[in-house]
């Protein structure tokens, strides 16, 4: 049964459907859209709920940005992400004036901030529609209220600074369909001095299992075979709720195990953990399920405790070589995956030295690394002590040169083993072959038929290229 919010915006949908058909009469053909997505997997995620939307509304999804109605979905986490953003939208200005029907929308994090949408209200005025993170349900009323001749010409603004409601059951376009992001939780409480996340995207928010369970099991008969469960701080999930609800809540291994032994669901994934809060009982979910993901991604960020303080990770580097130890001795199949950030306010190359320590001990099979990028809005940006880009950029290529070497040696120690990929595509560059996804989430390239995407197939691994396999089916 759809609650209020629901119905209101399922109304909306309706109302803009026939805006929507008034416009394919005008234009002689079915008008398009196409959502364009910065920033991570949250990010990639809505977009599929606002493609969803648009589809359902009568649009035909595109990949072009020429399309009658583009949106943007920002990411600021980044202090440049903007100028990209920036960049595009003045080429979208021009194009826009030789086709008045089209709307131009921009959402996501970015546009929490004030300092962003009143430079485009200064210096973009062709846009039609800006919208935050907390009200993105609300699009359907919001694409209704765009499309209305009245609102022609006139910028609408709907940017709300918390989440009051949740509207679960909208539309959604899945961009592959054999796998998609869940979300199981909005919103971040942790406060890394470097990170603008918790001010963007609000105070940490648990969707409910029952909510989450149905949706996966909709996804499973719909012909989805892998999902990933999608928070910032997954491990903290049914922890922050109301009193009055605990009893509704479930914590998270129980939630990831209830998903794995979902009837259909081949592979599950999730992202993020946080040191500090990865459990025993989440350890032992995995291993006991075959179908939860050989991968645990867990960003260290910092191998010096100094800089795990400034940064206010709430873990020092014990803790995260003592929880990654574990996860090895219980799950020794397990690829570990992390992030690192090089160059934060006062890191000497002393503290470098030990976050390659630690790279050295876990031995991951691939480290996303960063230089820090100073973010307005974070406490991190205030310190005195910003280190130098060519310092950072040394302690970068150290780092860099030891975590390609031991991906190397991890990708190829797996040589000659049989493995269970999902076939996600076709290569691009050799179309005889196919790219297949394994549980380590590392990629193996096979030669194999594009109706073979979407299944699960056995694959030996006879070479390794860096990051990626080349085999054969077996
Ligand atoms: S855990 Fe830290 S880095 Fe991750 S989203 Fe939350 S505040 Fe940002």
């Amino acid at each position: 049964m759809r609650n209020l919010e629901e119905q209101r915006e399922y109304e909306a949908i309706q109302r803009a459907e026939e805006k929507v058909r008034a416009l394919s009469v005008s234009l002689g053909r079915k008008p398009t859209a196409c959502v364009v997505t910065f920033g991570c997997q949250m990010n990639a995620r809505d977009s599929e709920k606002l493609a969803g939307i648009l589809e359902e509304a009568g649009y035909e999804i595109t990949d072009s940005e020429e399309a009658d109605f583009l949106i943007y979905n920002t990411c600021t986490v980044r202090e440049n992400a903007d100028k990209r953003l920036f960049g595009r939208l003045g080429a979208v200005g021009s194009a826009k004036k030789k086709s008045p029907w089209r709307k131009l929308a921009v959402c996501g994090c970015m546009m929490q901030e004030e300092i962003h949408t009143e430079k485009i209200r200064k210096s973009y005025p062709f846009v039609d529609l800006i919208f935050g993170t907390h009200n993105l349900y609300t699009f359907p009323s919001l694409l209704d209220a765009v499309l209305s001749p009245e609102n022609e010409g006139t910028l609408l603004i709907d940017v709300w600074d918390k989440a009051d409601a949740m509207a679960e059951r909208l539309p959604s376009r899945r961009k592959y369909a054999f796998k998609s992001g869940v979300n199981i939780m909005f919103g971040c409480d942790n406060f890394c001095s470097y990170c603008i996340v918790p001010y963007v995207r609000g105070r940490e928010r648990s969707r409910r299992p029952e909510e989450i369970l149905e949706e996966v099991k909709r996804l499973a008969d719909d012909g989805v075979k892998e999902v990933m469960l999608l928070g910032q701080n997954v491990n903290s999930y049914g922890i922050k709720v109301p009193e009055e609800e605990r009893s509704c809540f479930v914590d998270f291994p129980t939630l990831l195990a209830r998903v794995a032994e979902t009837p259909g669901i081949g592979r599950v994934r999730f992202m993020t953990s946080h040191p500090r809060d990865l459990s025993d009982e989440l350890i032992e979910v995995i291993r006991e399920h075959g179908n939860i993901a050989r991968h645990i991604h867990l960003p260290l960020q910092s191998g010096s405790d100094r800089i795990l303080k400034r940064m206010n990770r709430g873990y020092d580097r014990e803790r995260y070589l003592f929880v990654t130890e574990k996860i090895r001795e219980r799950i020794p199949d397990a690829a570990l995956t992390t992030d690192i950030i090089i160059g934060f306010p006062g890191e000497e190359p002393s503290d470098v030295d030990q976050t390659i320590d630690v790279v050295e001990r876990v031995r991951f099979q691939n480290a996303f690394t960063f230089l820090y990028s100073r973010r307005t809005g974070t406490p991190a940006a205030g310190f005195p002590d910003q280190v130098a880009h060519d310092t950072a950029q040394q302690g970068f290529d150290r780092l860099l040169s030891v975590v390609q070497r031991i991906a190397g040696e991890e990708t190829a120690a797996h040589v000659g083993e049989v493995q269970e990929a999902l076939a996600e595509g076709v290569n691009e560059d050799h179309p005889g072959l196919l790219t297949g996804r394994l549980s380590n989430n590392l990629l193996v390239h096979f030669p194999g038929e594009a109706a073979e995407v979407g299944q699960f197939v056995r694959v030996s691994l006879d070479e390794a290229h860096g990051f990626y396999y080349i085999g054969k089916r077996v």
